[in-house]
Formats: C-alpha cells, structure tokens, sequence
C-alpha cells in the first residue's frame, strides 16, 4: 500500500486521517499536539464559555486502529522535489503528501502588530487571551489605570465579531468578580472596511451590529489601524487608544511553509491546487484547506473555512483510495452549507443553505453543526464526551 502522509489535524487535515481509517487505509498523520482543537470556537473558551479542554480532542480517540500512526512532531520544512518532509523529529519520506498546516495571522506589514497585539488562533493563544485579560483586569484597583478596561479587537470579521459577542457577556461579570467600576469597561472594535461581516447581507450584517451594540461593544466601522506600540493602537485618523489588551483578527495567510518550499501561491502565500486539490506542481502532493488555493466554479478563490477544509479532505481520501485501486480521481466540488456568527451565547446570525436565520434560532442551529461535527468525529462516544459544550451557563 502506498506510504501516505498526512500533515497537520485541524479540520482538513482530521477529514482526510478519518475517511482513510474508515476504508482501511493506513497513514501517518504528523501534528504539533498529540490532540485536535475546533479552531472555529475558539472565542467561546477565550470568552470564557465552558473549560478548555471541552475543545480539543486527543487523536489517539479518534484514529483508534493501529494502522493509522500519529507522530507528534513540528513539521520545519517541505521537499517536495525529493518527496520527503523535515520534522523536529527526522526526515519522512511519502509516497502521497497531504499539506493541511492550516494559516498563520496576516499582519499585512502593520509596524508593532505582530510584537504587541495578541491573537486568536490555536487554543495555547487563546488560553493566553483568556489569562491575560482576567490577570488584567483583576489588577486594575493597584493603579486604577482605565487602560486596563479597555479591549481592543483590530477586525470585524468572523473571528472578530465573535469574540466580541463572547467578551461582552464575559467582561461584566469580570467585572462582577473584581468589583470594578462597570461604566469604565470598554470593549471597542475596530475594523478598516465600511462594515462589519462582509460575507453576510445588509439585513443580517444590521442585525449583528444592533445586538453587539445592545450589549455594550463599540463598534468603529471605516478605522484602520495603522501601528500598534506597546499598550496602544495608531488609527489613520491620527487617534490614538491606550488599551492593555490589544487583540489582532485582521485576517489569515497560509502556513509559510508553502511558499518557502516553492509551491505556485497566491498573493496569500495558498498553493495553487487543480480540480482533485492535487498540488499544480508535484502530482503526489494534495493541498488542502487553508493552504490550498482553489479556484472554485465562479472563478474565484475559495476563502479560508473549516467547512471547506473538512470537505476537501473528504475528496483528497476518496481519491487517494481511488489512486490505489487504479480508478479515475473525482473533483472537488464545494457545497456551501452557509455561515454562522454567533453573538454571545444565546444569539447569533447567519445563513444556512440560502435560509437566513438570527436571533436564538441561528444559536440554535450553531450548537447543531457543533454536534454534527462531533458525531462525524467519533459518533455517540464523542458527543457525550464533549456534551458540556452543550450546556448553557446558569
Ligand atoms: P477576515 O479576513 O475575514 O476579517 C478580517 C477583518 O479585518 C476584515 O474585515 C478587514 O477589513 C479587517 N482589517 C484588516 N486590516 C485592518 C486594519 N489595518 N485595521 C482594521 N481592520 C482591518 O479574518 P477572520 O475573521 O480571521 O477570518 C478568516 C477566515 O476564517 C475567513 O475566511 C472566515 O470566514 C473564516 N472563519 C470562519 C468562522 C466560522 O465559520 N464561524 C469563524 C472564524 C473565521
């Protein structure tokens, strides 16, 4: 049987591990951690929603067959010329390479932001978010400096709307916890384009900033930020904020990796990948997820989403069966189930399949696509394991 590696176990990478163990198939699956995390609910546990080890699952209870060997290891360069990764661990030669190293921030060049902004992006930086701002605030009746009330989240993307959503029911009862002046608590973001949430229509992108603003978040649509120094955000404008929690969502690249290993990329560092998500220039390589550039049945580049992920590592397995048992490999073809905000713990917005859905409902259904997934990872052992996600805090 052919020597399959597969790199990295976020959304894309756990897809293509668990089609492959299903048929039978064996692999080594290369990752950081000896555990997967769900990258896209990151802000509840930064916001303090449940525990964090509600969000991460060990591989080893997912790849449960011999078969399937995980070697916990940093990947630090690729060779595909010669068909061999390096790793912290040694060298590993493959018949079938799978890239799925996910992305890195975009910093876009910003002086300071990558020294002084922290970010949401694995669950170590958000346990680093979490501690930071509650160690924060708890020491703000030693000088009674505001700053230390105030959080500031460059971007209203996805990423940034939720944490948002999250902090605002959490810094209040921080606030509770330390006995700290309510009314000097600020949590302000600041995103560069004319609104928030671009991917969502008017009507839906309306209804996210009224309820974010009904919970206190002041939201700065049309303000870049242009330099971050120590404890302090430079707008365009000229402004100036003093904050002592500083938090950058502005975007995603793919894993540098990539591009220094010589992969056709785009201007976001993706390797360009053709219909089967087979790497343009090494035909044993597949890319996937956030490292794939992928020209989708519109012409344009498929963004970055763990939906996408999931499914195109679904394809790559199917067709790495498809290779060994010598039948034609078939296209990726992206099924887009919609996209979910949630705001806090009991609301959200979103559309599903076409639907647009907000308020409770779209809460709802994100707790679902939560379970789906779980279910899709290791059936009902995997749900009632993780069932405190479900719980709702009293
Ligand atoms: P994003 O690129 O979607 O949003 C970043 C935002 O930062 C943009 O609105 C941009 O205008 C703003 N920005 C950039 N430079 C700025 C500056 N100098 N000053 C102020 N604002 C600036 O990034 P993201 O939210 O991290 O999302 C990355 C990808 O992950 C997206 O494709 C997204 O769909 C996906 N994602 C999905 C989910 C989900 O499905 N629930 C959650 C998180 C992320």
């Amino acid at each position: 049987m052919a020597n399959i590696v597969i790199l990295g176990a976020g959304y894309g990478g756990m897809a293509t591990a668990v089609a492959l163990e299903r048929s039978g198939q064996p692999f080594t699956l290369i990752n950081k951690h000896e555990y997967h995390y769900f990258t896209t609910l990151l802000h509840e546990p930064a916001g303090g929603r449940n525990t964090f080890d509600e969000y991460s699952v060990p591989l080893r209870e997912v790849l449960r067959r011999p078969s399937s060997e995980i070697l916990k290891a940093t990947v630090q360069e690729l060779r595909p010329q010669d068909s061999k990764v390096i790793t912290n661990q040694g060298e590993l030669p493959y018949d079938y390479l799978v890239i799925a190293l996910g992305n890195a921030p975009e910093y876009f060049g910003i002086p300071g932001m990558q020294e002084n902004a922290l970010v949401l992006r694995s669950l170590d930086t958000a346990r680093q978010l979490h501690e930071h701002i509650e160690k924060t605030f708890a020491s703000w009746h030693e000088d009674q400096d505001d700053a230390k009330l105030r959080v500031l989240i460059g971007g209203a993307g996805l990423t940034g709307i939720e944490l948002c959503g999250e902090l605002a029911e959490w810094l209040p009862e921080l606030a509770a916890q330390y006995n700290l002046p309510l009314d000097k608590i600020q949590l302000i973001n600041l995103e560069a384009a004319p609104s928030i949430l671009p991917m969502l229509d008017e009507g839906l992108r309306e209804e996210a900033q009224r309820v974010l603003e009904s919970k206190g978040v002041q939201l700065r649509t049309g303000t870049a930020i242009v330099k971050v120094n120590p404890n302090q955000v430079e707008l365009k404008s000229g402004e100036t904020l003093d904050a002592k929690t500083i938090v950058w969502t502005g975007g995603v690249r793919a894993n540098p990796l990539i591009k220094e290993a010589g992969f056709e990329v785009d201007p976001k560092g993706r390797a360009k990948v053709n219909e089967f998500c087979q790497s343009v220039n090494f035909e044993n390589v597949f890319v996937i997820g956030d490292s794939a550039w992928f020209t989708g049945e519109d012409g344009k580049p498929l963004p970055p989403t763990g939906q996408a992920a999931e499914q195109m590592g679904n394809r790559v397995a199917e067709n790495l069966q498809a290779i060994e048992s010598g039948l034609p490999m078939q296209p990726f073809h992206f099924n887009n189930l919609g996209t979910l905000a949630s705001l806090g713990h009991e609301v959200g917005v979103g559309s599903v399949k076409g639907v647009r859905t907000k308020g409770v409902p779209a809460a709802l259904m994100k707790e679902g696509s939560k379970a789906k997934y779980l279910w899709h990872l290791g059936g009902l052992r995997m749900l009632s394991q993780k069932r405190g996600q479900f719980k709702r805090k009293g």
